[in-house]
C-alpha cells in the first residue's frame, strides 16, 4: 500500500508559509533566508520547492529536514509517514541515507584510529631520540625525519576542521593500503 506523501502547498501552508498562485505554481517569502520579495517557488505537479534567493530546493520531505533542522527519518515521523508507507523512489532514499551514514561512521572511526597510530609512532620516534648516544644511533632513527614531518602533517589534518583534507587522506591511505 502506497502512502501518497502531503501535499507541499498545504505542508508549506501549514509551516506559516504564505503562498500567492500564479499559473500552475506558487510563490512565497523563503523561511530560509531573509527577504521581502517573494523567491521561493513552490512546483505544485513535481510536488518541489526551489528557492531563487537561497538556493533551498527538494520536496516537502526536504522542507520539514531544514525548516526544523531535523533528519530524513524525523522529517517522516513528523509528516506521519513511516518508510514501508512510502514508495520505491523513497525508500531507495532512505537506503542511501543510512549508506551514507555507515560510511560517514567508518571514515570518522578510520580519522580516530589512524590518529591515535600516529600519535604513538611519533611518541615512540621522540623516545627513540632520547635514547641516542652516539652517532651511529642518531643515522639509526634518521631514516624516520621525513616520517617525522608527514606523521605531523597528519596529525594535524585529523585533529583540523577541515573534513575534504581528511577524507583526501583516508583515500590516499586506504588506496595505498
Ligand atoms: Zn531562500
Amino acid at each position: 500500500m502506497i502512502e501518497q506523501k502531503p501535499d507541499i502547498v498545504s505542508s508549506l501552508q501549514a509551516e506559516g508559509v504564505y503562498l500567492k498562485q500564479r499559473g500552475r505554481s506558487f510563490w512565497g517569502l523563503c523561511p530560509f533566508h531573509s527577504e521581502k520579495t517573494a523567491s521561493l517557488k513552490v512546483d505544485n505537479d513535481r510536488q518541489t520547492f526551489y528557492c531563487f534567493g537561497c538556493g533551498a530546493h527538494g520536496d516537502v520531505i526536504d522542507f520539514q529536514m531544514r525548516r526544523h533542522s531535523i533528519d530524513f527519518n524525523e522529517a517522516l515521523s513528523y509528516l506521519g509517514l513511516t518508510p514501508s508507507s512510502l514508495d520505491a523512489g523513497a525508500r531507495q532514499r532512505i537506503e542511501r541515507e543510512k549508506r551514507k551514514r555507515q560510511a560517514i561512521a567508518a571514515f570518522r572511526a578510520w580519522c580516530a584510529d589512524e590518529y591515535n597510530e600516529l600519535a604513538d609512532l611519533y611518541r615512540k620516534l621522540q623516545q627513540a631520540k632520547t635514547f641516542c648516544k652516539s652517532w651511529a644511533d642518531v643515522e639509526r632513527i634518521a631514516v624516520f625525519y621525513h616520517d617525522e614531518s608527514i606523521w605531523q602533517l597528519h596529525m594535524e589534518i585529523l585533529t583540523g576542521r577541515d573534513d575534504q583534507a581528511k577524507f583526501g587522506l583516508y583515500q590516499v591511505t586506504r588506496n595505498a593500503a
